[in-house]
């Protein structure tokens, strides 16, 4: 890359509603490429093969994206120099230069019916020939398909394959080459007037002045019609980098059906953008060393394109699960209880003391994985309705449930002696009344935890003591009292 050139990189998702872990991680790698060498992020909405997108959908992949943290610097909703930037709104373009191909004969009206191309396949097979298109429809004359347009006849457009072997050079995988001669002259426009994928995606391109192309290695293929486009237009390609694919840990492609395949799955199940971007950074990138922890400005910094890797990449969501927690720890509690917030709403508990919300997000900052088990370890702080019955005690054989009860009374009897309702004085009482009884601390702390949470694995005993205070911890061993007396 020469210092004079502008980078300029681009992201070209598809509007289907939902942002693909795969784009997201194409996207990042674009952005991270044009921030390291002061270039220009370009999102680019291709939709010439959708029969309809909408706002919806395209918004779908958008919020995803910045979700994460992505920003492009031009895009369909924040305009820029070479708008627009949907390719339905730019049709007017690619007619344009159909119509220089045509001119200058690198392109021809074919009128074949599918029938026709279907008995040309069927033959070419028969012969043992690779089945391309014979390319009849290049020889027509003017008056010719003059008289095919005057009866109706459908057409598409097709480019003259380049009758030689193009090649370019990968910048993750080397030399690729392939024989145009053998694909034959393809299609570049329908029947129905639309560009196809390869045609339009050069043009888009070329005029937006792109510089290098990042992208899913699926287009690998894609890449020799398209050089043949930018050759038959003698345009300058960009370099194209195909990267590695995301495998389950089965090598199976990721997949919708596997599980999570989309970044808004990811934020449901807890994730925090953070985590997933820097899984994601990791799953096809390596910087050489053992750091596995980087921010944003982090991953610009050890960014480049030769420690993108050559292998694929297994997506192993315990890793990801270990990420989460690491950046969960690094959030401060106010933060936490921000992002804790819409899951605990959303799971019927009212949030609405920020206070006291930041007090339990306190106690589990250390053990909680995903925001998704918040609810569930703090529940019992936000509500009065806890469930506790006689079974909830079921545990160790050895104490039964009468000594349970005696336990409760006894620990509910010290406990209103505690005038100072904090963690010392709560603990002192209850240390006491073990040992009074010749109990394991350990076990009559159980029995208390039941009692006020009707769970067994709960934040620390008495911390969520002193934050539920006096009279509903009380009420609530009055309660545990009463279900195990019937
Ligand atoms: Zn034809």
């Amino acid at each position: 890359m020469t210092t004079t050139d502008t980078v300029r990189v681009r992201i070209a998702p598809s509007p289907t509603g939902n942002c693909h872990v795969g784009t997201a991680r194409t996207a990042l790698y674009n952005m991270l490429f044009a921030r390291k060498y002061g270039g220009k992020f370009v999102l680019r909405i291709d939709d010439t093969d959708l029969q309809r997108s909408t706002k919806e959908s395209e918004e779908g992949v958008l919020e995803g994206l910045r979700w994460l943290g992505i920003k492009w610097d031009e895009g369909p909703d924040v305009g820029g120099p070479y708008a627009p930037y949907r390719q339905m709104e730019r049709h007017h373009t690619y007619r344009e230069v159909v119509s220089q191909l045509l001119a200058s004969g690198q392109a021809y009206y074919c009128y074949c019916t599918p029938e026709e191309l279907d008995a040309e396949r069927k033959a070419a097979m028969e012969e043992g020939r690779p089945p391309r298109y014979s390319g009849k429809c290049a020889h027509l004359t003017a008056e010719q398909r003059a008289e095919l347009d005057a009866a109706g006849a459908k057409r598409v457009v097709r480019l003259r394959a380049p009758q030689e072997t193009l090649t370019f050079v990968d910048l993750l995988r080397g030399e690729q080459h392939k024989d145009m001669a053998e694909r034959g002259d393809f299609v570049i426009v329908k029947s129905d007037g639309s560009p196809v994928y390869n045609f339009a995606t050069v043009v888009d391109e070329h005029l937006m002045e792109i510089t290098h192309v990042f992208r899913a290695v699926e287009h690998l293929t894609n890449t020799f019609d398209q050089l043949s486009v930018y050759k038959a237009m003698g345009w300058k390609p960009p370099q194209f980098g195909h990267l590695t694919l995301m495998l389950n840990p089965d090598r199976t492609k990721i997949s919708k059906r596997a599980g999570a395949v989309y970044i808004g799955e990811f934020r449901e199940m807890g994730y925090l953008p953070e985590a997933l971007i820097n899984f994601l950074a990791l799953l096809g990138w390596n910087p050489g060393t053992d750091q596995e922890i980087f921010d944003m400005d982090g991953l610009v910094q050890a960014f480049s394109v030769e420690t993108l890797s050559k292998s694929d990449a297994i997506f192993d969501i315990k890793k990801l699960d270990w990420f989460n927690g690491v950046y969960i720890r690094s959030l401060s509690v106010p933060e936490l209880a921000l992002r804790v917030k819409p899951f605990m709403e959303r799971a019927g508990f009212d949030v609405s003391d920020e206070a006291r919300l930041e007090a339990a997000v306190a106690l589990v900052t250390d053990r909680l994985n995903k925001l998704t088990e918040a609810p569930d370890m703090l529940g019992f702080l936000f509500t009065k309705d806890v469930a506790i019955s006689a079974e909830s005690f079921a545990g160790k054989a050895k104490i039964g449930p009468e000594q349970i009860l005696d336990a409760l009374k006894q620990a509910d009897g010290v406990l209103r002696q505690v005038d100072t309702w904090e963690h010392g004085p709560i603990e002192a009482s209850l240390r006491a009344l073990a040992e009074a009884m010749g109990w394991k601390i350990g076990d009559l702390l159980m029995q208390v935890r039941i009692a006020i949470t009707g769970r067994r694995v709960t934040p620390p005993l008495f911390e969520s003591l002193v934050l539920l205070g006096k009279d509903e911890s009380l009420r609530r061993i009055g309660l545990a009292i009463a279900a195990l007396e019937h």
